[in-house]
């Protein structure tokens, strides 16, 4: 068997296509006709009013919180259960993060937690400036709980949806719903320009501000004029040419990427030591990486296992309250105590799930895994 990776990049064949276009036509810079078309087939696809495509969805992040006015010594909310770069953008601007644990259905911030955060937070007149939730591995948060409590205290939503491209929640694209959301076109995710991301919002206005701030506040003028910092974070015209092309295949490799997550769930159907992240009431998964929870076995351990047999697997993100450079950061658990997110970290791992699997190597990766635990 060969090596079985966990997931990597799959190319349709038009990609080629549209970066020829931009090498005949020259447009090799961080602007052009692909990046205006990926734009306008981002917002047809996701139904967000503005799109701006991005160096990275970190860079998306950024500019959100500089849109939100992210000061020095402001709080941010954000959910602990996440991969690093949805909290990096608030320390750029020298803000706090406070973070919040998960609920159980949907592995995203738990509306209990939150609620508690934000009750003493106003109790000390420290209300943060913006909420960041992220929807990990494809699976929408519980949105109604969330947005009923950000609007009760009149706070900004940022959808950090890098890992959920596709995935909605009661019909509606994630992404679309709080105030801004953010997509990554990194190598890893579900579609990728090689590097990439997008911010969107419902606020075209925003975009445009944005669209500003990313070409470094470079005001319209017959010189250089600036009077606001500014960065450099718009998506490459070549790199854009990948992601039309990219965007294309997206709902089949949704497609794909769910048929893989079915095949393991029905192999384990009846497996005690394994449990499938649900699919929460009227929310669609993209299944970007298809994620169990082991039960009464290390997950390490069943990585190393796999590893043996030529098969990658990962554990899922460790929570931003644990690692050494949040030491000094508050924490809201759902309960009073243990923690739902520690919890997912020590029970979970990411299965192999690219695209380009096939059914044979799905069933030898079954039946490894079954050996593994048995
Ligand atoms: C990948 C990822 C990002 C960052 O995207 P980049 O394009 O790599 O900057 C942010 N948040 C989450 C949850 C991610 O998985």
């Amino acid at each position: 068997m060969n090596q079985i990776p966990l997931a990597v990049p799959h190319m349709s064949g038009n990609e080629q296509k549209y970066i020829q276009q931009a090498f005949d036509t020259n447009w090799i810079a961080p602007l052009g006709p692909n990046v205006d078309q990926f734009e306008a087939n981002l917002a047809t696809y996701t139904g967000a009013n503005g799109v701006l495509a991005t160096s990275s969805g970190t860079a998306a992040i950024h500019l959100a919180l500089t849109l939100l006015n992210l000061q020095r010594g402001d709080t941010v909310f954000c959910s602990t259960f996440t991969f690093i770069a949805s909290i990096n953008p608030a320390l750029y601007l020298g803000a706090t993060p406070v973070f919040i644990d998960s609920e159980t259905d949907t592995w995203g911030m738990s509306p209990v937690a939150l609620a508690k955060a934000l009750e003493d937070a106003a109790a000390k007149n420290k209300l943060p400036k913006a909420i960041i939730i992220v929807h990990l591995y494809g699976q929408s948060c519980k949105m109604d709980e969330i947005m009923e409590l950000a609007n009760r205290y009149d706070i900004p939503v940022i959808e950090d949806a890098a890992e959920s491209l596709g995935s909605t929640y009661k019909g509606r694209k994630l992404g679309t719903i709080g105030t801004f959301g953010i997509y990554s076109f990194n190598g890893n995710k579900i579609i990728t320009t090689s590097g990439g991301g997008a911010l969107v919002s419902n606020d075209a206005k925003q975009i445009e501000k944005a669209r500003y701030l990313a070409a470094q506040a470079k005001e319209d003028a017959p010189y250089y004029s600036h009077s606001e910092v500014g960065f450099n974070y718009r998506l490459s015209n070549v790199l854009a040419g990948i992601g039309i092309a990219q965007l294309e295949v997206l709902d089949e490799r949704i497609a794909k990427k769910r048929e893989i997550f079915e095949a393991y769930k029905a192999t384990f159907e009846n497996n005690a030591t394994l449990t499938f992240l649900p699919e929460w009431q009227e929310t669609f998964n993209n299944r970007w990486l298809s994620t169990v929870l082991l039960e009464g076995i290390a997950p390490e351990k069943v990585m190393e296992q796999l590893a043996k047999k030529g098969i990658e697997s990962r554990l899922l993100w460790k929570p931003m309250h644990t690692q050494e450079l949040f030491q000094d950061a508050a924490y809201y658990s759902e309960k009073i105590e243990g923690s739902n997110a520690d919890m997912l970290f020590q029970k979970g791992l990411c299965l192999p799930s690219g695209t380009q699997l096939t059914t044979n190597q799905i069933d030898y990766i079954c039946e490894m895994l079954r050996e593994i635990i048995a």
